[in-house]
C-alpha cells in the first residue's frame, strides 16, 4: 500500500542529514506529515521539508537538540499545537566522537551517551506519553503509537576506537526492549533499525579513499555500501501496519556485517 502511512503525523530526530533525511522522505512519501528535527543545521532541515513538499507532502522543521529534556519537550508540545498528535517517533539523531580508550575524555564519553542513549530516552518517552494521553485511533494506525530507535550493528558488534558509540547502541538495545515490554499493554510498539554502513557523512572517512572503500567491503558479503534509503523504505514498513505484530525487535540492515564474514573464508 503506498499511503501506508496516510493522517499519520510522524517525528523524525536528526533529520537534517544522512538516514534521517531519507527515512522523513520515506514517511512522507507513504502519506504521513514529518517533523523534520535538526540539532543545528538549519538549512539541511530546509532542504529535507522542500523536498517532502516538492513530492506533495507535508513537513514542519523544528530546531531541538535531542540531549535537552526541555528541548524535546517543547518541540513535541510544538508538534502537537500545529498536527494535534504524533502517531510516529523515529530516534535517530547520533553522533560519533572517536578516541583510544585510554585517551578517551569523560567529556567524549558523555557528549556520545548524552546524544545517543539519553537522546534517544527523551524522545521515545515524550513520544509514549502523547499516544497514552490521546489513546488508540483504530481507523488512522492498529497500534497506538510505534517508537523506533535508529540503533546500529554497533549493538552487537564490538568496535575498538569508539566504544562510547558502542555502549551507546548496547544501552538502545536494552532501552529498546524494556521499552517495548513495558509499553506493549498500551498497544504501543517500540522496535530498532540496526544499519549496517550506509554511505552518510557520519562515516565519510571510512569511505574516503578507494582502498578504504575495499577495505570497508570486505565487512560485508553482500558488497555494496548501504543507500539512506535503504534504511527509509524499512522504517516506513516497520511503521505501518503491515508490521503491527513487531514489537521489540532489533531489525538489523546491513548486507550481512552481522553475518561474521571473516569466517567465510575459514573453511
Ligand atoms: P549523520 O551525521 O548524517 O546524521 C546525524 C544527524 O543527527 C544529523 O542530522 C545531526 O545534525 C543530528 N544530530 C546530532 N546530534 C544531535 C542533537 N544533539 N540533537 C539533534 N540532532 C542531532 O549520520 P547518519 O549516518 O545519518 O546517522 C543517523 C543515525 O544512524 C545515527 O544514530 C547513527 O548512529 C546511525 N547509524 C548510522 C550508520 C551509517 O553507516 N551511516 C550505521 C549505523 C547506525
Amino acid at each position: 500500500d503506498p499511503r501506508r502511512l496516510a493522517n499519520q503525523i510522524a517525528l523524525v530526530t536528526g533529520a537534517s542529514s544522512g538516514i534521517g533525511v531519507a527515512v522523513a522522505v520515506a514517511l512522507a512519501a507513504h502519506g504521513a506529515s514529518v517533523v523534520v528535527n535538526y540539532g543545528h543545521d538549519e538549512e539541511g532541515a530546509k532542504a529535507t521539508v522542500a523536498t517532502i513538499e516538492a513530492a506533495g507532502g507535508t513537513a514542519l522543521a523544528i530546531k531541538a537538540d535531542v540531549s535537552k529534556e526541555d528541548e524535546v519537550q517543547a518541540m513535541f508540545k510544538q508538534t502537537i499545537e500545529r498536527f494535534g498528535t504524533v502517531h510516529i517517533v523515529v530516534a535517530n539523531a547520533g553522533l560519533q566522537v572517536d578516541a583510544k580508550f585510554v585517551d578517551m575524555t569523560l567529556a567524549q564519553w558523555q557528549k556520545v551517551i548524552d546524544v545517543n542513549l539519553t537522546g534517544q530516552f527523551l524522545c521515545l518517552r515524550e513520544g509514549a506519553r502523547e499516544f497514552i494521553r490521546r489513546g488508540e485511533q483504530p481507523e488512522i494506525s492498529r497500534a497506538t503509537g510505534k517508537l523506533i530507535c535508529m540503533s546500529s550493528v554497533h549493538e552487537v558488534i564490538p568496535w575498538a576506537g569508539h566504544v562510547n558509540y558502542a555502549a551507546s547502541k548496547g544501552g538502545i538495545m536494552q532501552l529498546m526492549k524494556s521499552t517495548a515490554q513495558e509499553l506493549a499493554p498500551h498497544k504501543i510498539r517500540v522496535n530498532s533499525i540496526a544499519p549496517g554502513a550506509i554511505a552518510t557523512p557520519i562515516n565519510l572517512s571510512a569511505r574516503d579513499t578507494p582502498e578504504e572503500e575495499k577495505a570497508l567491503l570486505t565487512l560485508i558479503p553482500y558488497n555494496r555500501v548501504g543507500d539512506p534509503a535503504d534504511i527509509g523504505n524499512l522504517a516506513a514498513w516497520l511503521a505501518s501496519d503491515e508490521a503491527d505484530y513487531i514489537t521489540g525487535q532489533t531489525i538489523f540492515m546491513d548486507g550481512g556485517m552481522t553475518l561474521y564474514p571473516g569466517f567465510a573464508d575459514n573453511g
